[in-house]
């Protein structure tokens, strides 16, 4: 083979005159690889879940995650067979900033709802994989006690696609986990706002979890996610800490009741606790269980989980519109130009919109 590089004037590095590689198919290879699942039939996966084989669990869960058509198709119809048996559980969002001691927390508490019997799922929401494809979350086991637990089932975030997205395979994987038995969900989330009202929007009970720190704990606290809470509650209190942890619950409390009632008719209440020495997890989850008995009585509980049902019918509707305009052939021609026309000055940007719906809704024709 001709190399330049090799002549004389040339002064970087030589090359040298190849050898023939051997072939790179291992002949045994074949035999070794790992075989890809056949795919079960919808009523297989629902039999297996309804009988609570995890293992067909998480491959029902896979294919919700799954992109691919052939696959969503399939979950679909899994899903829907699924929901007359759910809606027995008590789901739980739970919230904080990374370092908040989340995975530390739900491990212990974890343990202690699983004390009384009972089958618990953890799920979660990592909004980072919208923006940096990268995880906030991570993928690691985080909960070391909980993920030898018989009783327990841990499934990271969903990992593709916009939050929406995955804030709809979550509920979806919930509905699953549900109808596998599964009577408390807990999904985690980590976020500045949007993840929050995603977990918010399919809980029950939204827990924040804040720690004592500068003195100044509201700050950096967005009051949309303050509002939203049912419960907040100060980790880290021990040692030293436990005094500051008191101090910050205060501030908390003066400041909850300067936001307006929540519908529910319950004030979220703040309790301090330590999920690293296991101390206060009890008066955590007694205020978690009084929230549950008030709003069973008050109607409140049965109201959210309507309203949520609603908020995610529109919320596909909203989702699938979108898709189908974006990905419209005509709409992904013209879009750019259209772009370049508001940018330009030609057009104003309800024109452009307009003319571009317009030729969506001829597309359809
Ligand atoms: P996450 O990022 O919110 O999941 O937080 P982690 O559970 O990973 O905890 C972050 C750090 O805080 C770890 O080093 C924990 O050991 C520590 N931590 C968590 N809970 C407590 C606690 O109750 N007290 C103390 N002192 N440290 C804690």
């Amino acid at each position: 083979m001709e190399h330049p590089e090799n002549s004389k004037e040339y002064k970087g590095l030589a090359v040298n005159s190849g050898v023939v590689q051997p072939d790179s198919v291992n002949p045994y290879f074949q035999a070794h690889r790992p075989r890809r699942q056949s795919l079960l039939t919808p009523g297989e996966y629902v039999e297996g879940i309804v009988k609570g084989d995890i293992t067909v669990l998480s491959r029902a869960v896979t294919l919700v995650e799954s992109l691919r058509p052939e696959h969503q198709a399939i979950a679909q119809e899994v899903i829907e067979k699924c929901l007359p048996y759910t809606g027995n559980s008590v789901r739980i969002g739970i919230s904080g900033v990374p370092g908040a001691g989340k995975s530390t927390s739900i491990d212990e508490f974890g343990l202690h709802v699983l004390k009384d019997g009972g089958r618990l799922a953890v799920l979660a929401i990592d909004p980072s994989s919208e923006r940096t494809k990268g995880s906030i979350l991570g993928d690691k086991t985080r909960m070391e006690k909980l993920s030898v637990h018989p009783d327990a089932f841990i499934r990271p975030s969903p990992s593709a696609g916009s939050l929406g997205g995955v804030a709809r395979k979550t509920r979806e994987t919930i509905v699953l986990c549900e109808a596998a038995g599964f009577d408390k969900i807990f999904v985690e989330t980590v976020g500045v706002g949007q993840s929050e009202t995603a977990v918010h929007s399919m809980v029950d009970f939204f827990l924040l979890i804040q720690l004592a720190g500068t003195g100044d704990e509201l700050q950096g606290i967005k009051r949309g996610i303050m509002e939203m809470a049912d419960g907040i509650v100060i980790n880290k209190a021990d040692g030293d800490n436990i005094q500051k942890a008191e101090m910050a619950a205060q501030s908390f409390r003066n400041a909850l009741h300067l936001f307006p009632a929540p519908e529910s008719g319950w004030t979220p209440q703040v309790v301090t606790y330590s999920g690293f020495y296991g101390l206060k997890i009890k008066e955590v989850w007694d205020m978690i269980w009084a929230y549950m008995d008030f709003v069973k009585k008050n109607g409140y509980f049965q109201f959210r989980r309507n309203e949520q049902a609603k908020y995610w019918m529109y919320e596909s509707i909203n989702e699938t519109l979108k898709n189908s305009f974006y990905n419209n052939p005509d709409i992904a021609a013209g879009l750019e130009q259209a772009e370049k026309n508001v940018l330009g000055g030609q057009q104003t940007s309800f024109t452009a919109a307009q003319q571009l719906l317009s030729r969506y809704f001829e597309s359809l024709k």
